[in-house]
């Protein structure tokens, strides 16, 4: 198969918002890819590479000089040896070798060829909307039911492999996929929910209310003595938790799979910013942060799979093998108690509330209504600091916005992060035409403004941060509206953001 007909398939998926034409157009591509190239292909279509990431970054990416060829003639299988080679390098000197393989593979690719590796590459084109979407194209291009294919997804972790099963072995082969202790299965995720009460009735009060910590998944197996930690992108990350893998290991049971969330406290048993336990995940960083684990789920206890069964017994397994290392939780509450716990979580620094249903099996992988998160949502009038010039789909257009926040003591506004969510077409032509208005400044990527428009954002929540000039930066910024009925000086303060940190109240 030709690279261009991947691409052409990838621009297709962009250029129409119909879910179903989405799916045809990625099921007819996949019928007529060979079973040798049909994982690169489900892969590359879901924004990855089978070699995972190959750790070269969008600067190097872009600053390469190529001139492609007009003529489509890459094939599935060189770009994939290309990749191969990229991800052998190592040592010194790599940064140039990969730099020369670079440039060869762009120098065999067409413009619209080349503009798809360095979204592959960046990992931009990697999102859980799109693996759901090609999933459900496996299932029409070979004919297996959509629920077969996603249970072998979440069994194995794998897409390309759960493709390559449906298309070789159809329905028999997916179904002979098994929870395997030490290989970890797509962990269940989450929707936003409206409301606490709504999300609440919508069960009628058969829920598990919890808090929602702001930590980094894991996923904990456990054969006998071998313990393996997973990440929530299934990386294994093993060696560099060796507390979790002791706690584990005490644990009064033969073999166990755990799902739940790790964090970093304070002495005081508050947590730590999430980027601190995020920093324990690499090999490198000394162990003074010691991780504490909070599970939520069991999907495995000495030898049967739980997978199938209700939250309800799911959550007694687990209280059974590790009670003490369980996430609290209120079960079947009332709504006021739900509400109480709702505004105790947030006192206690947690960023919202987690409500699952009791009676919903662990649809691993799947973004449902069965497990609804619940957070307070803020929204800012922040001033526009300046654009960066889009690329892709948004080039020729200001898009990335630099968003400030007022300073109350009358200085220039202080920026506190970036954002290009939210931005529907209308509103990048329309800051194309009037930013220039405004301009201040300009360099290669980014025009400056004066600090004239006010932009209302909406935000998850705020962290502290060392980049960003006042220590600290939005969470989750997308764009909800201008606000042309606000001044600047109008503009929420940088104080009122600080105040949204975790405990800042
Ligand atoms: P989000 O990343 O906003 O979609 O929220 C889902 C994530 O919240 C999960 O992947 C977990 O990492 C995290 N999380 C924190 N607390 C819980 C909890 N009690 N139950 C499930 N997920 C949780």
């Amino acid at each position: 198969m030709l690279l261009s007909e991947v691409v052409e398939a990838s621009a297709g998926v962009r250029a129409t918002s119909s879910r179903k034409n989405k799916i045809n157009i990625l099921a007819e591509l996949l019928k007529h890819a060979e079973p040798q190239e049909l994982a690169q292909v489900v892969a590359w279509l879901s924004g990855e590479l089978i070699q995972g990431r190959i750790g070269t970054g969008w600067r190097t990416l872009t600053a390469l000089e190529v001139v492609s060829t007009g003529s489509p003639g890459l094939t599935v299988e060189t770009v994939d040896n290309f990749f191969d080679q990229l991800a052998g390098v190592g040592g010194s000197g790599s940064a140039a070798r990969r730099q020369e393989l670079l440039a060869d593979l762009f120098g065999a690719a067409t413009g619209a060829e080349h503009d798809f590796l360095i979204r592959l590459l960046t990992g931009e084109m990697r999102q859980g909307a799109l693996t759901a979407i090609v999933a459900e194209a496996v299932a029409a291009a070979y004919d297996v039911p959509i629920a077969a294919v996603r249970r072998a997804h979440m069994l194995s972790g794998r897409l390309p492999v759960t493709a390559v099963a449906a298309r070789t072995g159809g329905a028999a082969a997916l179904a002979a996929f098994r929870l395997e202790l030490g290989r970890p299965v797509q962990p269940m995720l989450a929707s936003p929910g409206a409301t606490l009460e709504e999300a609440v009735a919508e069960f009628d009060g058969q829920v598990s209310v919890e808090h929602k910590m702001d930590g980094a998944r894991i996923q904990v197996h456990r054969d006998g003595d071998s313990v393996w930690v997973f990440t929530r992108t299934l990386r294994d990350i093993t060696a560099s938790v060796p507390e979790l893998v002791e706690l584990v290991r005490k644990l009064d049971c033969t073999s166990v799979v755990l799902d739940g969330e790790t964090l970093a406290l304070e002495d005081s048993g508050r947590p730590r910013p999430f980027q601190e336990t995020m920093s324990r995940f690499g090999a490198t960083v000394a162990q003074e942060l010691l991780l504490h684990p909070y599970f939520f789920d069991c999907l495995h206890l000495n030898g049967d799979d739980l997978l199938d069964v209700p939250l309800r017994d799911r959550r007694r397994a687990l209280g059974e093998v590790a009670g003490g290392l369980a996430i609290p939780a209120l079960i079947a509450p009332d709504p006021e108690a739900a509400a109480e716990y709702f505004d105790g979580a947030l006192a206690a620094g947690h960023e919202g509330i987690m409500i699952k249903s009791l009676d919903a099996p662990y649809a691993a992988g799947r973004r449902g209504r069965a497990w609804q998160k619940i957070k307070p949502t803020h929204t800012l009038d922040l001033v526009v600091l300046g654009a960066e010039w889009g690329y892709g789909r948004r080039t020729g257009y200001l898009s990335n916005l630099h968003l400030g926040a007022r300073d109350p003591d009358g200085g220039p506004p202080i920026m506190v992060g970036k954002t290009f969510k939210g931005l529907t077409d209308a509103l990048l032509q329309w800051q194309t035409s009037e930013f220039p208005r405004h301009e201040r400044d300009r360099d290669a990527g980014t025009m400056y403004l004066h600090p004239e428009l006010v932009v209302e954002i909406a935000l998850d929540g705020v962290q502290t941060s060392p980049r960003y000039p006042g220590g600290v930066a939005l969470r989750f910024a997308r764009v909800v509206r201008y606000r042309p009925d606000k001044e600047p000086h109008q503009a929420d303060t940088i104080d009122t953001i600080r105040a949204l940190l975790p405990g800042a109240k």
